[in-house]
């Protein structure tokens, strides 16, 4: 259990950790788990004092809220739980700033909705942000701004929010504690001789619905959810260690790199670029553009750039910089980029050769619908 893999090595030079914590360790049923709130801070400032950096995303705000109202019903309306998370969060935060400030650290609160991460002005200021508050030696506790958030645009939980955020973070490893040791290849609630597994490598998303596990009843992920962190982590270029919170001193092991929990390897066929993740999996398509056959193969067959030639219909509302869909007439989406155009310029420059676009417009401007270094094949992005 204590040795030392070789390929963790790599997690004793990691500067800057992102680490996830989940409702259930963070929840005793009656309240927050201050206990393990304290050990945690306690833990991260020693570690802190030795020049690593963190970022925590912690849930518990709706738990801690359910607690504080005596709110026993289950399956709450989206209204209730907006509310219980407000009443829960300003909790959760003044127990993360008192166990941070014993030790001479300071927590600062970031709430974020998936809406904050679709535009990419809105994105980079987010990153802005964390620069400042890592050059301030503050210690950024992340939640989802659940009382704002609606249903179709919510996170799908915090292991996802943790995923997304990793460009903003620029952490070299996450860390994600849970409830149970790490992975199983089997479900351990329904086999208890099921194996743990000590690494992963080579994660794909088909292979994580073999993993897959239910919530539980305080929180929203589960170990499919995890898994889904880990693999957009390992797309990123950083390992990932899934384990439980419940173990004493869990951090500094998995630091030390010690066999604890599940290491999830980063891919090995080097790291996605974050602005192509953020093309692929944070933002939303605004739009969608049809293109004719011929500008279908350019792109998908030769790496071309969509010109405005290659387009014969228009979906939704977009604008200059938004993301939008590339589908074939009668076929697939072959791809998602970023247009340089409102969909109404789109709509006058279809089927336009590219010499005439500047002139159709009006004005001087590129003559690419999506230029191909702001373009993702979706057989590329893995979806
Ligand atoms: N943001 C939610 C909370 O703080 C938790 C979401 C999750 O469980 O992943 O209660």
């Amino acid at each position: 259990m204590n040795k030392s893999s070789s390929s963790r090595k790599v997690l004793r030079s990691c500067r800057r950790v992102l680490i996830k914590i989940g409702s259930q360790a963070l929840s005793t049923g009656q309240g927050l788990n201050n206990r393990m709130i304290e050990r945690l801070c306690d833990e991260l400032s020693l570690l802190r004092d030795e020049g690593r950096e963190f970022a925590l995303v912690s849930s518990g705000a709706i738990a801690e809220g359910r607690a504080i109202m005596r709110f026993a019903e289950n399956g709450i309306n989206l209204s209730k739980k907006q509310a219980l998370a407000a009443i829960g969060q300003g909790s959760l935060i003044r127990a993360y700033t008192d166990s941070f400030r014993r030790y001479g650290y300071t927590a600062a609160q970031i709430l974020i909705t998936r809406e904050d991460l679709d535009d990419r002005h809105r994105y980079l200021n987010i990153r802005n942000t964390f620069t400042a508050l890592f050059e301030l030696g503050a210690i950024p506790i992340i939640n989802e701004n659940d009382t704002v958030s609606v249903d179709e645009i919510q996170f799908t939980d915090n292991d996802m929010l943790s995923a997304m955020i990793i460009p903003l973070v620029e952490p070299q490893a996450l860390v994600i504690l849970t409830d149970i040791d790490g992975v199983y290849a089997e479900d351990p609630r329904t086999n208890p001789d099921a194996q743990l597994l000590t690494e992963i490598r080579d994660l794909k998303a088909k292979d994580i619905k073999a993993h897959s596990g239910e919530a539980g009843s305080l929180g929203r992920g589960g170990m499919r959810s995890k898994l889904m962190a880990a693999y957009h982590a390992s797309m990123l270029g950083i390992p990932t260690v899934i384990t439980s919170a419940y173990k004493p001193q869990v951090i500094s092991s998995v630091l030390e790199g010690k066999e604890t929990g599940t290491f999830v390897h980063p891919r090995s066929r080097g790291r996605l670029p974050q602005k192509d993740h953020w093309i692929s999996y944070v933002t939303r398509p605004k739009g969608r553009v049809v293109v004719d056959h011929g500008a279908a193969a350019a792109i998908v067959g030769s790496g071309k750039s969509l010109l405005p030639c290659g387009v014969v219909d228009i979906e939704g509302t977009f604008k200059a910089g938004d993301p939008i869909e590339i589908k074939e007439d009668g076929g697939d989406v072959i791809a998602v980029g970023l247009s340089n155009f409102t969909t109404d310029e789109v709509f006058r420059i279809k089927g336009a050769n590219t010499s005439q676009v500047c002139s159709i417009l009006e004005k001087e401007c590129d003559e690419e619908v999506v230029h191909r270094n702001n373009m993702i094949l979706r057989k590329d992005s893995g979806q």
